[in-house]
């Protein structure tokens, strides 16, 4: 009986689906007419999720890198329903603030690396990159330099949906036909060794990709340029990580030509690579730096700028209104989650946990897929990794078209109960920060198994 309503609801749900709802980056054609609307997640405890099914799922990729806490947090929950019962809502215009926007601002500017002493709110990591873009602009007019207003970022950074964070990015498919990118927003390679690296070793093509930044910003006028944008470790452009001496020949040159450094942390804080924040692995000190995601685990939105005292600074002596913000810049609910779920980090001592225990068990498994026929090249650092899917090992070559075994992998995957990511023919993982390494050895052993039958459709078994 039970069972029967069970699939009833899968049946309702997914008709509700097809008819009523349009998903997010989706192929409407496809979603609504072939696949016949979405699986339905109902449920979810620590890494794993259940579908309508009754189904365990893997979760390897924290919902979309963001659950770092894992689901089914009693204490998240609790401190969203005790600070709802006490002030569910209000906002920090016209001169008031709330207890709890004023403390968790307090612990991110301890938390952050350098000077990021203040906190500007949002409730999306796309509001806080479009936040980026006004303050930047803002503080250049404060600082008597009003020309100072295009932004470099790279192709394959994913920043945000909204108009000025996917002008920030540099995904064709994001922009081309959405009168996208807004003007005043430029791109450069980005440190991606593996498919641009070609003879050169990563150092040196670290270096060179630094080097598309200075070259950009003397092609648009050092006089012109505001900030320069990018995730410590790009993440939705396919874990592209950046070798060692790319972020501080970046921030080298920053710094040369005036040039404000923010480091989209959206994906990279709070954790992820084994450091409270990527900027910390790499060695830099941005001037703002944007959160989103791990901040609350994803349990409520909420987004926030960092920012370096010596630009609030600037802003605070001169004066004038920045005329921006959300209804729910601070939302004290959403800062409720994220201080519950920043005190649980720590408890739990989950970034060093990251570092010296899981972090090292997934880069040591992911090793031993090197001698898998279709594996060109793994990486990792911390919980965040990828591998490369490639044609000819020796040649770096893929296929004529460049998502097909991606999706088959990512496919096989997902029939195994399995998620992960197929970015082009690059699988991505980010699985919540509190996994086990049993659970580890799992998402491995099912993705050589979904490597396995991938090579066989591809007939290279
Ligand atoms: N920056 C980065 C690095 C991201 O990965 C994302 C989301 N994947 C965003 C910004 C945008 O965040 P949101 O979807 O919350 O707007």
């Amino acid at each position: 009986m039970t069972e029967e309503l069970n699939r009833n609801s899968t049946a309702r749900w997914r008709d509700l689906d097809v008819r009523h709802h349009l998903n997010p980056f989706s192929d409407y054609r496809t979603l609504k007419t072939r696949d016949g609307g979405s699986r339905i997640i109902v449920r979810g405890e620590g890494v794993h999720l259940y579908d309508s099914e009754g189904q365990q799922i893997l979760d390897g990729m924290a919902g979309l890198w963001c659950v770092n806490l894992g689901y089914g947090r009693e204490e998240l929950a609790r401190s969203a329903y005790d600070q709802m019962l006490e002030l569910p809502y209000y906002n920090s215009f016209f001169k008031t603030a709330t207890p709890p926007t004023v403390e968790l601002a307090e612990k991110l500017a301890e938390l952050a690396p350098g000077d990021l002493d203040y906190v500007f709110y949002g409730s999306s990591g796309s509001e806080s990159n479009d936040s980026v873009v006004r303050m930047a602009r803002f503080y250049w007019q404060k600082a008597g330099k009003p020309e100072k207003s295009n932004f470099i970022s790279r192709t394959y950074a994913y920043h945000g949906s909204t108009m000025a964070s996917a002008s920030l990015g540099g995904m064709k498919p994001m922009q081309q036909g959405y009168g996208l990118p807004l003007e005043g927003f430029h791109h450069v390679t980005p440190p991606y060794w593996y498919d641009f690296g070609g003879d050169l070793s990563p150092e040196e093509f670290g270096l060179q990709a630094a080097r598309a930044v200075e070259e950009k910003i003397l092609e648009l006028g050092p006089e012109t340029v505001a900030a320069f944008i990018g995730e410590p470790i790009m993440g939705a452009g396919g874990v592209l990580m950046p070798p060692e001496s790319y972020w501080p020949e970046v921030q080298r040159i920053c710094r040369k030509y005036d040039v404000l450094l923010v480091a989209d942390e959206v994906i990279c804080g709070f954790g992820r690579t084994g450091h409270m924040f990527g900027s910390e692995r790499f060695g830099i000190e941005p001037d703002m730096m944007t959160l989103a995601k791990g901040i609350t685990s994803g349990y409520l939105p909420l987004s926030a700028v960092m920012v370096s005292a010596h630009i609030a600074g600037k802003l605070i002596e001169q004066g004038g209104e920045f005329a921006h913000g959300y209804t729910y810049s601070g939302h004290p609910a959403a800062c409720a989650v994220a201080l519950a779920n920043i005190s649980l980090l720590e408890q739990e001592d989950l970034v060093r946990r990251t570092h010296e225990e899981t972090g090292p068990h997934l880069k040591a498994r992911l090793q031993e897929l090197l001698d898998h026929p279709l594996v060109g090249e793994v990486r990792s650092e911390g919980l965040i990794g990828a591998v490369e899917l490639v044609k000819d090992k020796q040649a770096r070559s893929r296929w004529d078209d460049k998502s097909t075994a991606g999706q088959i992998c990512r496919d096989h995957c997902f029939a195994s109960n399995i998620i992960l990511r197929a970015v082009r023919d690059t699988m991505v993982f980010s699985p919540p920060l509190i996994i086990e390494m049993s659970q580890i050895d799992q998402l491995v052993d099912g993705l050589r198994a979904s490597l396995d039958r991938t090579a066989a459709e591809l007939g290279r078994a």
